[in-house]
């Protein structure tokens, strides 16, 4: 008898083929709309998941889910998954690391330059007829500033090369202080320094209990007033109260956001009014080119997993000594 998978994202015709070829596919809604309820209720049966990184998988829904042997996020992020409580239960978890680091990096880099050139808000004056108030909006130069990266993984360090070649100084905050090889040019810094010092702030760490609110008001405080925090990580990663607080007192002078706390926003959440501050809706992997690598990948994972073998792309390979 195949497998039986349930799959939280529509895959296109030639994928859905690929993986009903080995398995049979219990065929899902649109990609976001699964929840915990959802999920209690088809997991049942069910010995394998094509994820994605907002579908929450807890302690409860494991409990739920007897026959499950893998997980497989569509994503390089695994925060949505209690990856302790799905290595009790046997269950393999999957992402899709590497494929995306350029891509996330390229955004990075976009919102840099958006900031420092003013696009979004000088873009705004060319609908609304101020073409000639372009000297208000004179920018800053990128050549010669200093990029502070907090996480130097895959994605934190393609920042750094595309950074270095915008004339940028680069720094790392990390969990270890040697600049890997290749990347002598970018110093460490401990993340106090690296805060008091940078006039660009990226967020490259993934989320964990150590990393939520990892900038919050005490942070955000240590920057300068010129200074730019861009995250392209995850939401919880940044306290966005004290970050509106911030953007409102001028305690730093902008922001990009690819993540937010809650994604969508909820009607009148106080980020879409703080000022300084371009939104852009969690769009970091969103390619063409780079979704198709990260959905191969994905079914990759969930394909080699339900053959019994243990992928290379598997957070929790001890989880098969439970299994
Ligand atoms: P990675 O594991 O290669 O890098 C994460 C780095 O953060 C590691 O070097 C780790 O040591 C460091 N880190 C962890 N905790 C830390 C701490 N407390 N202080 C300092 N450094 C710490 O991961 P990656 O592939 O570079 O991806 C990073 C994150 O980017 C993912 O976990 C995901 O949440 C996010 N992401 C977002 C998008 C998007 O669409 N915006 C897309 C892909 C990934």
């Amino acid at each position: 008898m195949k497998p039986k998978v349930l799959l939280a994202l529509p895959p296109p015709a030639d994928v859905l083929a690929r993986i009903q070829r080995e398995c049979d596919a219990i065929p899902s809604g649109q990609r976001g709309a699964f929840t915990k309820p959802d999920l209690l209720a088809a997991l049942s049966d069910v010995d394998g998941v094509l994820s994605h990184t907002r579908v929450p998988f807890d302690a409860e829904v494991f409990a739920a889910a007897p026959q499950l042997r893998v997980v497989s996020n569509f994503g390089v992020g695994y925060d949505n998954v209690d990856v302790a409580a799905a290595t009790r239960h046997g269950v393999l978890v999957c992402n899709t690391p590497g494929v995306l680091s350029d891509a996330v990096a390229d955004l990075t880099l976009g919102l840099i330059v958006a900031l420092a050139r003013n696009v979004v808000q000088t873009e705004r004056l060319v609908r609304e007829g101020q073409w000639g108030r372009g000297a208000a909006m004179l920018g800053l130069d990128l050549k010669g500033k200093q990029l502070g990266i907090i996480g130097f993984g895959r994605i934190g360090r393609a920042v750094a090369k595309r950074a270095e070649a915008f004339g940028m100084s680069t720094c790392f905050a990390d969990q270890f202080s040697d600049a890997p090889s290749g990347y002598e040019y970018c110093a460490y810094r401990s993340l106090e320094d690296l805060l008091r010092e940078s006039d660009f702030v990226s967020l490259h760490v993934n989320l964990t209990a150590d990393t939520a609110k990892l900038i919050g008001a005490r942070t955000l405080a240590l920057m300068k007033p010129t200074a730019f925090l861009v995250n392209t990580s995850r939401g919880g990663v940044v306290d966005q109260v004290a970050l509106v607080d911030a953007l409102r007192e001028g305690t730093i002078a902008g922001a990009a956001l690819d993540v937010l706390e809650r994604e969508p926003p909820a009607e009148g959440d106080a980020i879409l009014d703080a000022p300084n501050v371009i939104l852009v809706p969690h769009i970091g992997s969103a390619t063409k080119e780079t979704r198709r690598a990260m959905l191969d990948l994905a079914v990759d994972n969930l394909l080699v997993a339900l053959r019994g073998d243990i992928p290379e792309c598997t957070v929790n390979p001890e989880a098969v000594a439970r299994a």
